[in-house]
């Protein structure tokens, strides 16, 4: 067998989104799984849709999502140029054969004849496309007669090139998630294959380089699948062999219903890109995974599990881990809901695996947060707050009373946790607290047996105190909070709270 070579082949009309991530990652998983190559090829050739900036955003996302091709504009190989706006002697050339072998036509109609046509339809209740009815009565090589057509050649009138779909055929398609399909030919229309800008369409660039990269296998979103028709006979019109394909089922809005679209991140509170992106032309900011503390392994983790089920119902897999197990033939039929609680459990779940000394890292690296605190303080805060954590700067929020004194106290925690003989009971527990070591198990002894001797159960003991240092009645277990902010700050904030609670 020859070698499996996979391509992502994005279209750079703005940033990659989930659906774009999770083809990218099942091609490479694919390919890496079966020893071959993963090409990004960039689709450029839609001038009127290019968006400035959309193709470095991609090869930054495929680069943080560690999806690092083996060919690219980027990185070159053996089968470039890898962007389609650069290949177009190579498109012409077998254009040309196309024509020869009356696979294609000229199409001279203009916009104003073409609407008039589908005026024409409409009145008689129909759709217009231009098809194997249609083409005998129109403007092009098919109509008019050889002279005629190299006249308006010479004269510069702009033309299109179409499709020439054979009438009446039954097409036999398969397809690796979806099995055997078949259509009827006369079903199809005859798609322009270069536009009148000399331009291929996706369509012909698409099946030209995928023959000429020499790629074994298509995975694509199913919004390609009524396009295999076309691309099969395309292939068969060149002679060519073609590449096995594979059409991804959608990712769906989080009720289940309807596909996640581009807008959805708004509606929904969650990014549907994987890194932020600014619109060149209205400036607006999408977020992505990335900005919004995301760890990549955890969502490319995600994203893998939207649409395709590891043996044994496991779910934490690295990359290399899905390499081994990833099965092509397993990918769902059925769309992938999409839920954010999913996404948050990923992160959460990787969070934890990482040392203190790697969240302390990436703990500094948050923007907007300013820490003052010593290394040594923020490694204590860590430990005691990362397994409740989803995200990096969960640690800085759910620890915030580490760095700065309560300035104010939840009032029903004041309510459930403070009475007249609190702040006498706080006023001995302080007294108290000067003369003893501030280790947490010490501490723990310690403030059991100030209870003991008070003769009150624990509970009444520690939410006020939990209260005073907090400010509210959440975080890790009290000794450890003491013993982490020291003895000296520990007194003021009991200090504190008994001259402004009671
Ligand atoms: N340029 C197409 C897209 O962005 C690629 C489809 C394909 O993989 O064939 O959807």
């Amino acid at each position: 067998m020859s070698k499996v070579r996979v391509r992502f082949a994005p279209s750079p009309t703005g940033p990659l989104h989930l659906g774009g991530v999770r083809t990218a990652l099942y091609d490479y998983l694919f390919a890496k799984n079966q020893g071959g190559d993963f090409i990004v090829r960039i689709e450029d050739t839609d001038t009127a849709r290019y968006v400035e900036g959309a193709e470095d955003y991609i090869m930054e996302a495929l680069e943080w999502c560690g999806l690092i091709p083996d060919e690219s504009p980027k990185h070159g190989g053996e089968y470039g140029p890898y962007r389609q706006s650069e290949r177009r002697d190579i498109y012409d050339k077998y254009l040309a054969q196309l024509l020869e072998t009356d696979s294609a036509y000229l199409a001279f109609d203009t916009p104003e004849e073409l609407d008039e046509a589908r005026k024409k339809a409409e009145e008689k209740g129909e759709v217009f496309a231009y098809n194997y009815i249609t083409r005998n009565q129109l403007k092009n090589s098919v109509t008019l007669s050889k002279e005629e057509v190299q006249r308006l050649i010479n004269q510069d009138v702009p033309y299109v090139v179409r499709f020439k779909m054979p009438v009446d055929r039954i097409l036999n398609m398969e397809d690796i998630i979806r099995g055997k399909f078949a259509v009827n030919t006369n079903t199809l229309d005859d798609k322009v294959l270069v536009k009148n800008d000399g331009m291929p369409t996706y369509h012909f660039a698409n099946i030209v380089d995928d023959h000429e990269m020499q790629i074994s296998h298509v995975i694509r979103g199913e919004e390609w699948l009524p396009s295999l028709g076309l691309h099969y006979l395309l292939y068969e019109a060149m002679g060519w062999e073609r590449p096995q394909f594979a059409h991804l089922s959608l990712i769906l809005k989080p009720e289940g219903k309807g596909k996640l679209s581009k807008r959805d991140g708004d509606k929904f509170g969650f990014p549907v890109f994987p890194l932020n992106f600014k619109d060149p032309v209205t400036g607006n900011v999408s977020k992505g995974y990335r900005e919004e503390g995301y760890l990549p392994e955890a969502f490319i983790n995600m994203v893998a599990l939207l649409g395709w089920s590891p043996a044994n119902d496991r779910e934490i897999l690295s990359l290399p881990e899905m390499v081994g197990e990833f099965d092509l033939y397993k990918v769902h039929k059925a769309g992938a809901r999409f839920s954010k609680e999913k996404a948050e459990w990923f992160n959460h779940e990787y969070l934890k695996t990482k040392t203190d000394e790697q969240l302390l890292a990436m703990l500094r690296d948050v923007q907007d947060i300013d820490l003052e605190a010593t290394d040594e303080k923020l490694l204590k805060i860590i430990s005691l707050i990362k397994e409740r954590a989803t995200f990096v700067k969960d640690i800085y929020e759910q620890g915030k009373f580490f760095f700065e004194t309560p300035g104010e106290y939840d009032a029903k925690a004041v309510k459930k946790s403070w009475n007249e003989s609190t702040p006498e009971l706080l006023n001995a527990l302080s007294a108290h607290l000067q003369d003893i070591d501030f280790h947490p198990e010490n501490l723990k002894e310690e403030l059991h047996n100030f209870a003991e001797s008070r003769e009150i159960g624990m509970g009444k003991l520690m939410m006020p105190l939990r209260l005073s240092l907090v400010g509210e009645l959440k975080g890790p277990e009290v000794p450890d909070i003491l013993a982490t902010l020291g003895k000296d700050e520990s007194l003021r904030r009991i200090k504190n709270a008994l001259n402004n609670i009671s």
